[in-house]
């Protein structure tokens, strides 16, 4: 068995799964409860825990009870990013359903770390709070918009720069990975391009504190409705395609999607999986594709593209739990 990243592939014993467990108790623990159905791809293998956190606090805790215990843990928000191997996740999956909101009169607004961003931009552009609109129609909690630097265009009709989750960040609550509770600013996030401090310590954001400005009500709707009318045009539609967005990582200049495109891969397939017909740098799963399927196809379009052009395209999304080995296709 090989996979890109070992978290929650070595084996934990039942005995001290059981004393985790017993920890966690509630309704909203499952044991060897399948991953897939709670990301975008639809793709992955049984977590032996998985456990909803309800508020920050839970989301904290459960990783305190994991992290004593010795075990692997994984933070979920809405799966957006991520594939999960066909095993599964030895350890506790955590997901993130801490979603509570509290808005402020001057434009500040603290969010838990499992809110929809949907759902915080809809409250925020009814209550006339303008800076969150721009990332309508992108699958995301704020926990995974602020690990991952959420970005799209600025609006049409110019497009002419990208925008950044951080011009609206002010500070952040986090578990560090030692276990202490801090609140931290932009600073210490460190945002880049899709990249922050998350990306390579094993802090979690439990709330954020977002600074929003008085808006304009029908400029707001039509840039809601502007880029999701943008979306629908050039990507699929998750509901009828599930899966993770981009799946290799910008190639500035040159796209990595359009060197895919000139390897004339769209519509390629491995089993269920297949690069999209309407955008090279998404595979979609087309009802029963497995994580080999897909990490053949990623093999698969690498080769392609490093032969023709010697470029090579690095994967975006995280790989989570066990996985087969890769068969190389073609
Ligand atoms: C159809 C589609 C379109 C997309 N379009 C865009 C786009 O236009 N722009 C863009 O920027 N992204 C885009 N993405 C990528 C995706 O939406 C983002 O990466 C998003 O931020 C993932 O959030 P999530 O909550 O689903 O995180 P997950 O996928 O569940 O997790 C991703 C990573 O974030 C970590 N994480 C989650 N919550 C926390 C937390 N509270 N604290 C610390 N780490 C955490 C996880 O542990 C994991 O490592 C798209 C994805 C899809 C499927």
């Amino acid at each position: 068995m090989t996979t890109a990243n070992p978290l929650g592939t070595s084996p934990v014993p039942a005995a001290l799964l059981d004393s985790v467990a017993a920890r966690l108790t509630g309704p909203r623990l499952l044991r060897a409860a399948p991953i897939a159905p709670y990301t975008t791809f639809r793709i992955g293998g049984p977590a032996d825990l998985l456990y909803d956190a309800e508020t920050g606090d839970d989301l904290a805790e459960a990783i305190d009870i994991a992290t004593a215990a010795g075990i692997d843990w994984f933070v979920l928000g809405l799966g957006a990013n991520i594939l999960v191997g066909d095993h599964g996740f030895r350890g506790l999956v955590i997901r993130n359903r801490a979603r509570h909101v509290t808005w402020h009169p001057d434009g500040r607004c603290v969010a838990e770390s499992g809110t929809i961003m949907a759902d915080l931009i809809r409250e925020a552009v009814a209550g006339g709070w303008s800076g969150l609109e721009h990332y309508i129609g992108i699958p995301s909690t704020v926990g995974g918009a602020i690990w991952q630097n959420l970005h799209f265009l600025s609006p049409a009709p110019a497009r002419e720069r990208t925008m950044f989750i951080a011009e609206v960040f002010e500070s952040c609550r986090i578990r560090r990975e030692t276990g202490e509770r801090r609140t931290v600013d932009a600073a210490y996030v460190g945002f880049g391009y899709d990249d922050t401090v998350f990306h390579r310590t094993r802090d979690i954001v439990l709330d954020v504190t977002f600074r929003l400005t008085r808006g304009d009500s029908d400029a707001m709707h039509r840039i809601l409705q502007e880029n999701l009318s943008w979306r629908g045009a050039r990507h699929p539609w998750l509901e009828h395609h599930p899966s993770a967005g981009s799946i290799f990582k910008k190639l500035e200049g040159i796209g990595a999607g359009r060197l895919v495109d000139q390897c004339g891969l769209k519509g390629f397939r491995v089993g269920d999986a297949q690069i999209s017909h309407m955008h090279a740098n998404i595979m979609v799963n087309l009802g029963h594709a497995t994580s080999a399927d897909v990490r053949t196809l990623v093999a698969h379009a690498q080769k392609a593209v490093f032969e023709k052009f010697g470029h090579r395209l690095e994967p975006e999304i995280g790989f989570i739990g066990e996985f087969d080995s890769v068969v190389q296709s073609g």
